[in-house]
Formats: structure tokens, C-alpha cells, sequence
């Protein structure tokens, strides 16, 4: 028997960590589902170890520590969870309900909030197969654990933020670090360029990476100055290259949804342009969208009341405040007493 859900959340990073305990708050009986193995999203995949410093409240936290507390927060109100399916399609059965086909079964929903941030995403690589084959041998295209670059001689390449934050992060742990860039300008936050250039790493801008040598893994980068031709022979335990993301929405594109290039567009509500579906985070845009992990939670938010709203006329969008809620939810759940109190 397929359950109905009232609000089936597709994408189970930041902004669908978040919106799942929201609509646990707002009583909704929640479903979560990831194409991914864990929870946590981008921050899972990309930077578990790396500090993040623009989340309120927090000056300064771990990625993985962040995920944890948003898994927390959200398992408070004990919402299904799928792993490891993609959500190829979704349809409308019939007025206020929808079937999400997955790669595995069917999911239904009386309404849905898409939080798929960039889809399926993977780091670029260099598409040099004389290059590429040391990737796991020497060649990073990701960190995942950084206890791994303890002492170790590092080249990072790279000019944004994955490149600068890394590099900053692991100077507390590698034996030296070089990094290189194509040009001059970084793609990265201001502040990091700057403790980049006040830290013992060595940045050579204008270099590439020519080649790599080694025998069963990488032991030297061959890297050369793009303006003058000159080359270096760099002594390396590990490359690990930033060279982007390759992002790709794959399926979402033909649910039938407004887009504007990779994003799906939302008004102030975070509805689409279909009835009953919403959408947050990094995957949305509207005019001034930024695409940080406190805005996420933000939309996550304003997306779980107004679709809180939607299924029940009689609901207001305003929540109230989250302590006396509790509180009344609380009460709610002991048993009654025989005085009545
Ligand atoms: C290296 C790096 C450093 C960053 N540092 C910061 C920082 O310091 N501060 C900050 O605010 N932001 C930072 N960001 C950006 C931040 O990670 C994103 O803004 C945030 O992750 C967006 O959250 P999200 O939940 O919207 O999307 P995501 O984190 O992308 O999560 C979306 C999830 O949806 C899943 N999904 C996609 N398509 C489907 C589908 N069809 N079916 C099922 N599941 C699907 C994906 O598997 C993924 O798990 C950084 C990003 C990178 C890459």
C-alpha cells in the first residue's frame, strides 16, 4: 500500500534538512527522499571537513557538525526518509495529489517541495586521461576525509571558493602546500583571498598543470607558467584539483516547471508554477536570489508555512512562535491528569 503524504521533500541537503523539520513542526506528515547515500547534500559530498563560517549563530562550525544538527533537528519529528533513489518523474494524479516516480518505486504526495540544489552533481575532472587515471592514486577531485593530507606534500589548483577554502583548511595539517591558478583573478570570497596571501602557502598565479609522473602514484606535478612556457617540477604526495562542478538538473527539467537556465523559478511564496509544488535552496531563483546555505533555510521556511496553507485553507502562514508551539505540543502529548490540570 502506497501511503499519501502531505508534503514529499526532494533533496535532503541544508534547505531539505531544514524544511523537514519545519513541516514536522507544522504537523505534516513528511517524506524525504535523496539520490544520495547520506544526508547533508552538497556539504556531505563536497566538504564535510571543511569549516563554514556564515551560518547565524554559528561563528564557525564543521560541515559534518552542521549536517548532525540539522539531522537532529529534523528527526525530531520522525519523518520518513529514502536514500539512494533519484526522483525521475513527477505527476499529477488527480487534484492535490502527486506521484513521484523514483529510480527504484512510486512515492505519493498531496503536495511536494523541491530542494535538489544543483541535481546530481560531480567535480569536474580535466578530461586527460594521461591525468585523470591517477585520480584516487595521488589525484583528488574532493576531499572527504582531511586526516588523509596529514604531513603530506600538497599542490592544490584551483581559483575559487573549493580551491581557497581547502587550501586554508589544510595548511593546519599538510607538511606545505602550493597552490596554482590560471590567472589572477579568484573566483572566491574576499576574505578568503586575503588569508590566502597572509599564509604560509606559495601561490604561483598564471600556472597549470602539465602533466603527472609516477609510477603507481603521483609522486611529481609537472606544472608551467601559461604566459612564458616555463616549467616546474613540483616533489607532490597528493594533487587535489577544484576545477568546478559539473551540475545537471537531468530529470527535474521535464516535470513541466518554469526555468530560467539551471534554476527553477518562484515567487515570494516559493511556489512554482504548478499548483502544490514549491521549491527552495540553491535550485530556485527570483530576482536577488543568493545561493547560500542560510537563504536555503530561510525559503525552506517560508515554502513549508505557505505550503502548510495550501493543503489547509483554515491554517494561517504564520506559525507562531516556535517555543509556545512546542510547549503546546507538549502538553499535548502527557497524558491527562485526574484533576484535570
Ligand atoms: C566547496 C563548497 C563550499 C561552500 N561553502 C559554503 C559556505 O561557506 N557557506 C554557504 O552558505 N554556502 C557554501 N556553499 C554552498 C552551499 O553548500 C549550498 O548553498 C547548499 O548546499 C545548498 O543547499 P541545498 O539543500 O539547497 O542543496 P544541496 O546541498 O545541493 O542538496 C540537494 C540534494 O538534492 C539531491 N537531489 C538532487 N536531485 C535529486 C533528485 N532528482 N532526486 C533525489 N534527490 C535529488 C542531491 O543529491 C542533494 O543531496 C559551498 C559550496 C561548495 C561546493
Amino acid at each position: 500500500m502506497n501511503e499519501i503524504y502531505d508534503i514529499t521533500i526532494i533533496g535532503a541537503g541544508p534547505t531539505g534538512l531544514f524544511a523537514g523539520y519545519y513541516a514536522g513542526f507544522r504537523g505534516l506528515k513528511t517524506k524525504l527522499i535523496d539520490s544520495q547515500p547520506d544526508l547533508g547534500g552538497q556539504i556531505t559530498a563536497l566538504y564535510p571537513d571543511k569549516y563554514i563560517y556564515d551560518v547565524a549563530g554559528f561563528p564557525k562550525i564543521l560541515g559534518r557538525e552542521l549536517v548532525r544538527n540539522l539531522v537532529e533537528q529534523c528527526m525530531q519529528y520522525n519523518p520518513t526518509v529514502v536514500l539512494g533513489e533519484q526522483v525521475q518523474r513527477l505527476e499529477k494524479v488527480e487534484e492535490r495529489l502527486f506521484r513521484l516516480t523514483t529510480d527504484r518505486t512510486t512515492h505519493l504526495s498531496r503536495a511536494v517541495l523541491i530542494t535538489a540544489g544543483i541535481g546530481a552533481f560531480t567535480p569536474k575532472t580535466f578530461k586527460r586521461p594521461e591525468i585523470d587515471q591517477y585520480q584516487g592514486r595521488g589525484l583528488f577531485f574532493a576531499v572527504h576525509n582531511r586526516e588523509e593530507f596529514k604531513g603530506k606534500r600538497l599542490l592544490i589548483i584551483g581559483g575559487g571558493d573549493s580551491a581557497l577554502d581547502w587550501a586554508l583548511n589544510l595548511v593546519e595539517v599538510a607538511r606545505e602546500i602550493t597552490l596554482i591558478h590560471r590567472r589572477d583573478g579568484f573566483r572566491a570570497h574576499e576574505d578568503s583571498v586575503r588569508r590566502l596571501f597572509s599564509s604560509p602557502i606559495t601561490v604561483k598565479l598564471f600556472y597549470e598543470l602539465k602533466a603527472i609522473r609516477g609510477e603507481d602514484r603521483a609522486e611529481e606535478a609537472v606544472i608551467f607558467h601559461n604566459k612564458t612556457g616555463q616549467e616546474e617540477v613540483l616533489q607532490v604526495d597528493a594533487i587535489l584539483a577544484f576545477l568546478g562542478l559539473q551540475s545537471n538538473l537531468g530529470p527535474i527539467k521535464e516535470w513541466g516547471l518554469h526555468l530560467e537556465e539551471e534554476s527553477i523559478l518562484v515567487n515570494t511564496k516559493m511556489e512554482t508554477n504548478i499548483p502544490g509544488v514549491y521549491a527552495a535552496g540553491d535550485i530556485v531563483t527570483y530576482p536577488g536570489k543568493v545561493k547560500l546555505i542560510v537563504t536555503g533555510f530561510g525559503e525552506a521556511a517560508t515554502a513549508v508555512n505557505n505550503l502548510t496553507r495550501y493543503l489547509n485553507p483554515e491554517a494561517s502562514v504564520f506559525p507562531g512562535h516556535s517555543s509556545s508551539i512546542v510547549e503546546k505540543q507538549h502538553k499535548e502529548s502527557q497524558p491527562a491528569r485526574a484533576d484535570g490540570s
